[in-house]
């Protein structure tokens, strides 16, 4: 049998976001490799499930490849898309310091729904210009570089999202960005969109000088308007959030 590695992306959360060609590729790996709640995600199969913790993502890489090499059929499986602060980056990280045929491997890069992609179409269009993205996370990177690059997006006046903006052992983090984002822009529309598309998905619309930075979990998405960013009010129901596309300046 031939070996592959096959890097899935899942989606936001439920099943109708998996992509046709995830659930294909799902169905016919031998054995499936991922942090344990995604490894859940998974539709029953006889595929053979290795989870395991989080911030081991090298250590399941190396497994993956190995795996493949003794001829397995490997579902690597991420949340959203396994190339957004993901699986997919890990494998590539192993791959460049390993053992030189693993290079031969048939490795392939399955696209998924994002995070912000999906808080973004429960919104309207707020990306509908110009935006960034940036993992809060310094579990990899200084925190001040984290705060560079806040700074210089606020310069750019893009759209921003975070990604990973807390944890239990980054409570801190979320709070400090808001306080460099208030000191470099005006006032900006603030979404944080929690666990969109799950049973607990929760949207809280508020601003920049109103939010709570306590409001924000692990399963937060937050957007930042730019101050182009506007609400269209509609009555009883929730206004929409879109960012236009021309930029007149
Ligand atoms: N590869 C994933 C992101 C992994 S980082 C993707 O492409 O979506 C994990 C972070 O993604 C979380 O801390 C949260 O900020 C965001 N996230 C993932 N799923 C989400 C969802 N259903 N709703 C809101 N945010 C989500």
């Amino acid at each position: 049998m031939t070996g592959r590695v096959m890097i899935i992306g899942l989606g936001p959360g439920p099943a109708k976001w998996i992509t046709p060609e995830a659930s294909a590729l799902l169905a016919e790996a031998t054995d499936i490799i991922g942090y344990g709640p995604y490894v859940d995600r998974v539709p029953p199969s006889p595929a053979k499930r290795h989870a395991s913790d989080n911030r081991v993502e090298v250590d399941r890489a190396r497994h993956a490849l190995e795996l493949a090499m003794a001829g397995a059929r490997v579902a690597v499986v991420s949340g959203g898309d396994p190339g957004v602060f993901a699986m997919a980056a890990a494998v590539f990280e192993a791959v460049e310091a390993g053992d030189p045929a693993w290079r031969d491997l048939d490795i392939v890069v399955v696209p998924g729904v994002t995070a912000v992609l999906a808080a973004a179409a429960r919104l309207g269009a707020p990306l509908g210009h110009d935006f960034c993205v940036v993992s809060l996370s310094d579990n990899l990177k200084p925190w001040s570089v984290i705060e560079k690059r806040l700074v210089a997006a606020v310069e750019g006046d893009f759209v921003l999202a975070f990604y990973n903006p807390a944890s239990k052992a980054r409570p801190d983090q979320i709070g400090r960005a808001f306080e460099v984002l208030r000191r470099q822009a005006g006032e900006r529309i603030v979404v944080l969109a929690k666990a969109v598309g799950r049973p607990d998905e929760e949207i809280i619309l508020t601003s920049l000088s109103a939010v709570k930075p306590e409001e924000v979990d692990m399963r937060t998405l937050v957007l930042i308007g730019s101050s182009q960013t506007r609400l269209i009010e509609r009555g009883e129901a929730e206004p929409w959030i879109y960012s236009p596309r021309r930029w007149d300046a």
